[in-house]
């Protein structure tokens, strides 16, 4: 009989990976969107669970609870964190691996994202699909994203089924099938998902051009779901190539979270994955570095089928270990969280000069993007979009925001972290993140004192900082020109 899982079977269902054409958002969508797309399934209200599961500190701040975790390096290189948690009988799996589109080799974006799908493909030992068997079969669930930094597979399944899932863990890295049919099926079905994703959308292409331009050297110009251009050329000597470079065990990073015996995970890990050799090959690393902005730069682009015009700014920010990038989610919060915030409050609800207006801080491991995103409503101009958001940008620079506002932006910003940290698959990404991208597990205990650390001079600090015009980059997104009508009609 299944055991119960610790989230209502109902919210499984955005997990599941669509074996047609995976939700790509979720795959190349920045970690941040990412995370708040998980929150949204989950239910307890944000007041109830901080009463719930928060201590307050002698300062009256919310205390994270403490997550204590075991690091462990095997002689093949392979990374393990893991942490014991009996609050209910299941068990999170993810494998973190250090590999994102950032890697692609030139010419040939889309790779890293390719072979996310492909991971899902028969092995040595099991047949297509069989990691979807091993999971949804007894209740649980399985997926995989990439991003521009990272690639990671996760399950979480009864905690009875942890065995099978390490071994199913370790024969994928080590005995994929890498072979044509593989590599052509999956190949389709991600340039089908780029035309129902990129092509597809009225504003589809609106991210996918700003980050094209958003980065003149580093590869983070291009986007993680590749094109068709290069996913065509690809052949499959170069796929088995990029899968001999990355996946491996010195490039892996197992995190398990649950209910578990350390010893018996760890006589488990013996078993499974200590024997995988560790190739003679040194890591490839990107090394190439974004240069600063000079001056100012400006696009237009023209779409198919764009109802009203759409503007995007970026700016290059430093990257997610910078000391400033804990104000720069509050300053993300502050502009774009909630029909309160400055971006809708101002552009939407105030002026209505744009029907949308969103800030993100796009946090990644080499240099950062904040963007700030707006749809103008109808009848308005792309022009008055851009003074209107910059004009927010100035009230940010030119005056520190209330303590109420940062007080509620910081309050925002730790009710998802907590409500992340409910599940062990929460837990477990946020294991994954701090040891793969911050460098330091227990960044997930330290993290919320800096967060509350920011003052409102802190985020006057950074307005001023990186949101001035020589940093800025301004991609008008615009209806294709109607075609004149030929003479004599
Ligand atoms: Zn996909």
């Amino acid at each position: 009989m299944p055991v119960p899982m610790d989230l209502p079977r109902a919210m499984h269902k955005t997990f599941v990976r669509d074996k047609e054409a995976c939700a790509s958002f979720r795959k190349t969508c920045p970690q941040s969107l990412r995370r708040l797309s998980r929150l949204r399934r989950i239910s307890v209200p944000a007041g109830l669970l901080l009463l719930l599961v928060a201590g307050q500190s002698v300062s009256g701040q919310v205390k994270m609870p403490r997550l204590d975790f075991h690091e462990r390096t095997l002689a093949n290189g392979l990374r393990i964190v893991s942490a014991e948690n009996r609050t209910s009988p299941t068990v999170a799996i993810q494998v973190w691996y250090h590999v994102g589109s950032k890697d692609d080799p030139a010419g040939r974006s889309g790779f890293a994202h390719l072979f996310e799908h492909m991971m899902f493909k028969s092995t040595r030992n099991m047949k297509s699909e069989m990691m979807d068997r091993l999971t949804e079969d007894i209740g649980g669930f399985d997926n995989a994203f990439t991003n521009d930094d990272t690639t990671v597979y996760y399950e979480v399944v009864p905690s009875n089924y942890l065995e099978t899932l390490l071994w199913a863990e370790a024969d994928r890295l080590s005995g994929l099938n890498v072979d044509a049919q593989n590599f052509k099926s999956e190949r389709d079905v991600v340039k089908e998902e780029y035309r129902q994703t990129v092509l597809a959308p009225p504003y589809g292409r609106l991210d996918y051009f700003l980050q094209q331009k958003s980065f003149t050297a580093h590869p983070y110009k291009r986007p993680t779901i590749g094109s068709i251009e290069d996913l065509n050329a690809a052949a499959l000597a170069d796929v088995q190539a990029f899968h001999a470079s990355f996946y491996r065990p010195d490039n892996a990073t197992l995190v398990v979270v649950g209910d578990f015996d350390q010893q018996q995970l760890d006589t488990w890990i013996d078993k499974y994955l200590q024997p995988i050799a560790k190739p003679g090959s040194p890591l490839p690393r990107v090394t190439v570095k974004e240069p600063q902005r000079k001056k100012e730069v400006r696009f237009t682009e023209n779409g198919p089928n764009v109802p009203l015009p759409a503007v995007g700014i970026t700016y290059l920010t430093p990257p997610i270990t910078d000391a400033d990038a804990e104000s720069l989610r509050v300053a993300q919060t502050i502009l774009s969280a909630g029909e309160s915030s400055r971006l809708y409050h101002a552009l939407v609800y105030e002026q209505q000069i744009a029907q949308s207006a969103s800030a993100t801080a796009n946090l990644l491991e080499d240099v950062g993007l904040f963007h700030l995103n707006a749809i103008a409503a109808s009848g308005r101009k792309p022009e008055d979009v851009e003074a209107s958001l910059l004009a927010e940008v100035k009230k940010m620079q030119d005056a520190p925001v209330s303590q109420a506002e940062l007080d509620k932006a910081i309050n925002q910003i730790v009710t998802s972290q907590l409500l992340e940290r409910e599940t062990n698959d929460g837990k477990a990404l946020a294991l994954g993140t701090a040891t793969v991208l911050l460098g330091d597990p227990n960044r997930v205990n330290t993290d919320l004192v800096r967060l509350q650390a920011v003052s409102t001079a802190d985020v006057q600090r950074v307005m001023k900082k990186y949101f001035n015009s020589e940093n800025r980059l301004v991609l008008y997104y615009l209806p294709e020109p109607a075609k004149s009508k030929p003479e004599g009609r």
